[in-house]
């Protein structure tokens, strides 16, 4: 197929055809111009692919389950990214799916997001070069991926409609960073828009993000497809540089997207390019779509605890508690040991053949234990049920070293929401089961499973901590094999693990702001604010301890080419992450005390010594100058570091770089981005440049079709079509009524309730003509006004 031919062969309404989705998972085709229907799915830890009705998220076909991206993140190991990725392609090319819609690289603006399970990091170059590696490895088999969400998609709550609202460098420096790193390196066959607007402009039409920057600044030269449902007015979304929306709906905007050209508000050039970008997807991934090859599924299964090993971050070890001894007494509590949670819950959800439980794996390695559930998984809510369950725990304590096993289980973190259950606690159950267990012994592991950050104020009682995120389907056997130390953790922290909440920039507004979301903490989010404002944290980013020790001497910085020996200096074969930071020490701007650059994963035998070589570019110093809208290098010094963790830095050299000398920093002089008291405030926020914005909530008469349907409950009308869209979701997946509250089912509701009309429109597979969303409307206004878009 060639697209340049097809494309001047196709009329304007073939060509606008080729802009939206056919259905649910398909692209549209054209059989008389020989342009076949392409499927995409998720994504983005293994392939999810839809075995029956697309609304029912839960039956998909099986597939490898491999580590969630929060956990692959601590390897800070691009091979094992890249090994992963070709496995996901070959799933593809087996299950005839074109694209898979991944990976998701946002950063983690705060630890209650719902979807951080889904995103890597907190730091750019880290989340960036992560995505890149999979990009790359997915797409060198043929298969086409999608970046998403792009871009400042930090939220779940009134994740639809909500605007991120942060001002130019932060967006460029911090949001839009993994995304310029992982274009740059690997140009993802398509980008996914967001569902939020960024500054009050959609995701998914902004040219500022998708045509300024990304087409012309970054070289992109791929397809931006919408976030299922998230597109907006179609000719604007074009025009802003979108080439596809979907999921395919029956050609919902084409009479309007027809009319605007004949207006003059779209011209044919924009259509060509959107249409020849679908064209050009299609062209280059049918071939590897169509050739159905079976592959290895224990080949990939074993993938799987590569990443996994490679992943888990032993957070603690007084004492040498671990690893275990195969002798040793040992009781394992916590129902997890049984149905470990390896995977997160929403679109990525995955039905792998085999899932790998901590007791299979210990029964299979010969080693004995007592087990205790201690908690019920499917009622944790039931308070009285939980502590009956702790009791019979701890009542088998005796001299045993216990293995607990805790974390949060899939109602507490889910896409769709975010953790509003209990926030950053763990769940009442397992808080309950700690203090019992540790009023009875302190020979105690914690395995830790959750795809995020937790409170762990518990954690100076306890010897040791390891810390799984959520692992894929060979958690059981990886996590065994870390334990008794038949493999040595070296996963490092991807992100700061704060002592408190509280202590999160944004955690007064966080959750509280639902759609004008202000980012007034600009860049200073995760490291970049707790180890400039010397904020005390439970674990900093970067962090992970071995069952070995390393020595780093000898660094040398020669032009952009940084070298480092480090050593095994203990008694086992292990892993070290050895990682670069740059501290500016200019005036020009603001600056965070230290910022990842660059580093690499080394493996190193007992008393080995190698030499790590890290290289930097001219980019890696410069910060984006407002005043000039550009990056520019400010003249000064930088201190290279090599570090263990962002907190822990063993060698350092300090360099000079000529180049702009102006300077803002007066003008921050008592601001919180110097003295970092409180929160950063309205005030605060408009010295880096943006207006924050308050909402006024939208009531009758005023709403359109981007309200969403929970919105409208504010009218009698808005109210009883709530209650018709609940049974009618349920009924078209079959949830049923006392069923609504597992996670599964709940995510499914809620984004289908939390869907604006036009959403609605759009993800209603042709049911439901943009007219009658906005008859409906009009009835909720009581037909004072109508909605206008
Ligand atoms: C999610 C995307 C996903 C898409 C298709 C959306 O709700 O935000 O990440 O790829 O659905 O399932």
């Amino acid at each position: 197929m060639n697209a340049k031919e097809i494309l001047s062969k196709l009329t304007l309404k073939e060509k606008l055809m080729l802009t939206s989705g056919k259905d649910f998972w398909h692209l549209n085709g054209n059989e008389a111009a020989g342009v076949p229907e392409i499927m995409v799915t998720d994504g983005p830890h293994g392939l999810r692919k839809a075995a029956g009705s697309e609304m029912n998220v839960g039956d998909v076909v099986p597939t490898e389950a491999f580590p969630t991206a929060s956990c692959s993140a601590c390897s800070w190991d691009r091979e094992a990214l890249k090994k992963m990725g070709e496995a996901m392609a070959e799933e593809c090319i087996q299950e005839e799916v074109a694209v898979i819609l991944g990976p998701g690289t946002n950063m983690k603006r705060d630890p209650l997001c719902g979807r951080n399970f889904e995103y890597f990091s907190e730091d750019p170059v880290l989340a960036g070069e992560m995505a890149a590696s999979m990009i790359n490895a997915i797409q060198s088999k043929g298969i086409g991926t999608s970046l998403k969400h792009f871009a400042a998609n930090n939220q779940e709550t009134y994740r639809m409609t909500g605007s991120s609202n942060l001002d130019i460098r932060t967006l460029r420096e911090y949001y839009l960073k993994p995304f310029e790193i992982a274009v740059k390196k690997s140009q993802p066959y398509t980008i996914m828009t967001a569902y939020n607007k960024i500054n009050n402009v959609p995701s998914s039409g902004n040219k500022l993000v998708l045509k300024d920057i990304t087409r012309d600044e970054w070289g992109y030269n791929g397809c931006f497809i919408t976030d299922w449902g998230g597109a907006h007015v179609h000719y604007e979304d074009i025009n802003g540089g979108l080439d596809l929306e979907m999921p395919g709906n029956k050609q919902l905007y084409l009479k309007d997207t027809l009319k605007a050209v004949k207006k003059g508000l779209i011209t044919e050039e924009e259509i060509d390019r959107a249409a020849y970008n679908v064209l050009h997807l299609i062209e280059k991934t049918i071939d590897a779509a169509s050739k159905k090859t079976p592959y290895d599924k224990e080949a990939h299964h074993k993938i799987s605890k590569e990443v996994a090993l490679s992943s888990m971050v032993l957070l603690k070890n007084e004492k040498n508690m671990l690893p275990l001894k195969k002798d040793d007494k040992i009781l394992v509590i916590g129902e997890f040991a049984e149905k470990p949670r390896y995977q997160g819950a929403g679109s990525s959800f995955l039905n792998p053949p085999k899932v790998d439980s901590l007791k299979e794996s210990l029964d299979a390695a010969g080693i004995a234990y007592d087990y205790a559930p201690g908690y019920d998984l499917k009622n944790m809510k039931d308070a009285e049920a939980n502590a009956k369950l702790a009791d019979e725990a701890v009542a088998k304590i005796a001299d045993q070293k216990v293995v607990l096993y805790i974390g949060l289980s899939d109602e507490y973190e889910s896409e769709g929401s975010d953790r509003v259950v209990t926030k950053f606690a763990l769940p009442e159950a397992h808080q309950t089961l700690i203090e019992k267990v540790l009023a009875k012994t302190n020979n105690v592991v914690v395995v830790l499973s959750a795809g995020s950050v937790v409170d762990l104020s518990f954690a100076d009682k306890v010897p040791a901590i390891l810390d799984t995120y959520l692992a894929g389907a060979s958690v059981g056997s990886a996590l065994c094999d870390i334990l008794f130390g038949k493999v040595n953790p070296s996963g490092k922290l991807a992100e700061t693990w704060p002592l408190s909440y509280d202590d999160v920039p944004c955690s007064e507004t966080y959750g509280v702001e639902k759609n004008q979301v202000n980012y007034r903490e600009g860049i200073f989010v995760g490291y970049r604010y707790y180890n400039t404002a010397n904020v005390p944290v439970r674990f900093p980013f970067g962090y992970g301890l071995s069952y070995t020790t390393f020595e780093y001497s000898n660094l040398k910085v020669s032009g952009n080419k940084v070298s480092v020996d480090v050593k095994n200096t203990g008694k086992v074969d292990g892993a070290e992450v050895v990682q670069l930071y740059i501290a500016n020490k200019t005036k020009a701007t603001l600056f965070p005390a230290a910022e990842l650059k660059n580093f690499d994963k080394v493996f190193l035998k007992a008393g080995e010594t190698k030499t790590v070589t890290l290289e930097l570019k001219d980019s890696d110093f410069e910060y984006f100058n407002v005043e000039k809208n550009a990056y520019v290098i400010a003249k000064g010094d930088y201190e290279i570091q090599i570090g263990a963790s962002s907190r822990d830095i063993k060698l350092t050299e300090t360099i000079k770089k000529d180049g702009d000398t102006s300077s803002d920093l007066d003008k921050y002089k008592g601001s919180w981005y110097t003295t970092f008291k409180g929160k950063p405030t309205d005030e605060d926020a408009k010295l880096l440049g943006f207006e924050p914005i308050h909402e006024v909530p939208t009531r009758k008469g005023d709403y359109t079709l981007e309200n969403t349907v929970q919105d409208v409950r504010g009218s009698g009308f808005g109210k009883i079509f709530y209650k018709i869209m609940l049974m009618a979701v349920r009924a078209a997946t079959g949830i049923k009524k006392d069923e609504m509250d597992t996670p599964q089912n709940k995510m499914t509701l809620e984004a289908a309730l939390g869907i604006s009309f036009r959403g609605m429109a759009a993800m209603s597979g042709g049911m439901m003509p943009l007219w009658l969303a906005g008859i409906l409307v009009g009835f909720c206004n009581g037909f004072s006004r109508k909605s206008k878009k």
